[in-house]
C-alpha cells in the first residue's frame, strides 16, 4: 500500500475530481479519518497531516485513544453504540453518527450533560443485517426526538450495501439526500438536519457526487492495521 502522504494525495484529488463534478465547493465536505483500526500514534500522524475530525466505533478503543492523544481532535462516534455504553462515550465526542433508535435518543438523555450533534442513520436498502431507522418511520421518529432535547438532528447517516454495483451505491446515496431534504424542509429548530454522512474508502466519490457533507474514510486513507509502520 501506498504510504501516507501517497494517499492522502490520491484521496484529495479524487475529492476534488468528485466536487468538480458535482459543481460543489470543496469546503462543504469534512474528511473523518476512521482511525478505528489503527494505534494512537498514526491517529496522532493524521492530526499532524491536517486531518483532526476522527472516527471511532467502539468506545474502549476510543477512550484509550483520547489518552494518548493531547492535541485537540474533534471525535466522531461512528460505530453502532449499546445503550449500556452511552455514558461512557456521549461527553467525550463531539458527534455521533448512529442514532438508530428511541432507546439510545432516552438514554442519551439521561447521560448527555449538554446537546450533542448527532446523525440519524437510516437503513435505506434495507438489509436485515443494518441498523438504521427505515426510511417510511424516519419523519415520525425525527418528531419523537422533538421530546429529548439533548439530541440535536443535524444530518442523516447511511451505510452503502456492500456491493459491487456502484448503480446501486448511488441511488442508496441519492435517496439519503432526499430524505435529508424532506426533514430539513420541516424547517424543525432541534433537527435541521442540513448534513450527510456517507461515503467510505470504496465510494466517498460517488458519495459526494451525491451531496456528503462528511465522508467517513478508514482504510483508504489511516491504512488498515498491517500497515502501521509502513509510512
Ligand atoms: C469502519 C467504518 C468506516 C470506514 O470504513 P473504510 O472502508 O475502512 O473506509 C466508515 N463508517 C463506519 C460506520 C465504519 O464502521
Amino acid at each position: 500500500m501506498a504510504n501516507l502522504q501517497q494517499r492522502i494525495q490520491e484521496i484529495e484529488q479524487n475529492i476534488q475530481a468528485a466536487c468538480q463534478q458535482a459543481g460543489r465547493d470543496r469546503s462543504a465536505i469534512t474528511v473523518v479519518a476512521v482511525t478505528k483500526e489503527v494505534s494512537a500514534a498514526r491517529a496522532s500522524e493524521m492530526i499532524e497531516a491536517g486531518f483532526d475530525q476522527l472516527g471511532e466505533n467502539r468506545p474502549e478503543v476510543l477512550l484509550a485513544k483520547q489518552q494518548e492523544i493531547e492535541t485537540g481532535a474533534t471525535w466522531h462516534f461512528i460505530g453502532n453504540v449499546q445503550s449500556r455504553k452511552v455514558k461512557d462515550v456521549i461527553n467525550r465526542v463531539d458527534y455521533l453518527h448512529s442514532v438508530d433508535r428511541l432507546s439510545l435518543v432516552k438514554e442519551i438523555q439521561k447521560r448527555a450533560s449538554q446537546p450533542i450533534d448527532c446523525f440519524i442513520q437510516v437503513n435505506v436498502s434495507g438489509e436485515a443485517t443494518k441498523s438504521g431507522v427505515a426510511p417510511d418511520e424516519l419523519q415520525q421518529f425525527i418528531e419523537e426526538v422533538a421530546n429529548y432535547d439533548k439530541v440535536r438532528v443535524i444530518g442523516l447517516m447511511t451505510m452503502a450495501p456492500f456491493t459491487e454495483d456502484m448503480a446501486m451505491i448511488r441511488t442508496v446515496f441519492r435517496s439519503l439526500r432526499e430524505l435529508r431534504d424532506e426533514i430539513s424542509a420541516l424547517q424543525l429548530q432541534y433537527a435541521p438536519c442540513t448534513q450527510l454522512s456517507m461515503g467510505m474508502s470504496n465510494d466517498y466519490s460517488i458519495a459526494i457526487e451525491e451531496g456528503a457533507t462528511h465522508v467517513r474514510i478508514g482504510t483508504a486513507l489511516v491504512g488498515g492495521a498491517e500497515s502501521e509502520g509502513d509510512a
